[in-house]
């Protein structure tokens, strides 16, 4: 069955329509890893264009569940960049002077610059999730949000900022076996706390919350990408493909150099 990635904008997201385990095609893990090698090969190429010309940027929003895979997402997709031409910034919960501010005061000035590649793990749309599944604000406030949201992404497109906003899909399942296996690995233990085991009691509202979102702000401009991650591998080949396609598609060139360069020989 195939599933797509992007949902029309205006149609209402229903997670469960979404099967977390879905392949597209006949990808396996072999022939994924090999083709995610090339994505970021041509990717690197591309952003050093892209930070060579200086004018545009990309920023890939990345959301999903605790263990959904945020970070080792970015731990593939980016390796190989020149990490002075990306910008990665985590969100978590806000300090009292980002509460002192709009919501997004704190996003706003994290945003790539020019030439850049910048991703959020986490990003604003916390401020409709969490926030709203814990009721740190009144619904009035939050509610106001989705259009606040699509009002400020309208904004940074006209900045020339081409934004890719990717939710890694896993399902309640995969997500027990993930939370199980940082406890059983020393190694893995840290990312864990308590906290997790409380969040996931509230599965249910946070996908309703998600659902929301999904619908509300996929806009033309800045579309969502729902990514089936129950998979690692085919969750980076996905969004190392969305990145790949998307710089290629921009097609950032070199600057023009100065006239006559060609026979000057350096003495
Ligand atoms: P982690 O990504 O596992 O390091 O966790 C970061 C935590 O910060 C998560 O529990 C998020 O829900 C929380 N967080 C991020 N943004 C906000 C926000 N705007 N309001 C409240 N909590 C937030
Ligand atoms: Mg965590």
């Amino acid at each position: 069955m195939k599933q797509p990635l992007i949902v029309p904008d205006g149609s209402k997201v229903q997670l469960a329509d979404f099967d977390a385990r879905h392949v597209e095609g006949d990808w396996n893990k072999k022939s994924a890893l090999k083709q995610i090698e090339s994505n970021t090969d041509l990717t690197r190429d591309l952003a050093y264009r892209l930070y060579a010309e200086n004018r545009r940027a990309v920023l890939l929003v990345l959301q999903g569940m605790d263990t959904a895979g945020k970070d080792g997402t970015i731990r593939t997709v980016m390796t190989g960049i020149n990490p002075q031409s990306c910008q990665i910034v985590p969100f978590k919960q806000p300090s009292h002077e980002e509460l002192d501010h709009d919501f997004l005061w704190r996003i706003h000035k994290e945003v790539p610059r020019r030439g850049n590649i910048g991703i959020f793990n986490r990003s604003h749309y916390e401020d409709v999730l969490v926030v709203r599944v814990h009721n740190l604000v009144p619904e009035s406030q939050w509610r106001k949000r989705y259009q606040q949201i699509n009002d400020f992404e309208s904004l940074l497109v006209e900045g020339h900022i081409t934004i890719l906003k990717c939710f890694l899909h896993i399902s309640k399942e995969e997500q027990r076996e993930r939370l199980q296996a940082r406890l059983d690995n020393p190694q893995k233990r840290w990312k864990f706390s308590r906290g997790d085991l409380s969040e996931r009691k509230r599965w249910g509202d946070y996908q309703q919350a998600y659902e929301e979102a999904l619908t509300r702000c996929n806009t033309a401009h800045a579309p969502w990408h729902i990514i089936p991650s129950d998979r690692k591998w085919y969750r980076n080949l996905v969004v190392s493909q969305i990145l790949r396609d998307t710089l290629e598609e921009m097609a950032p060139e070199f600057p023009p150099c100065e006239p006559d360069l060609g026979d000057i020989v350096v003495k």
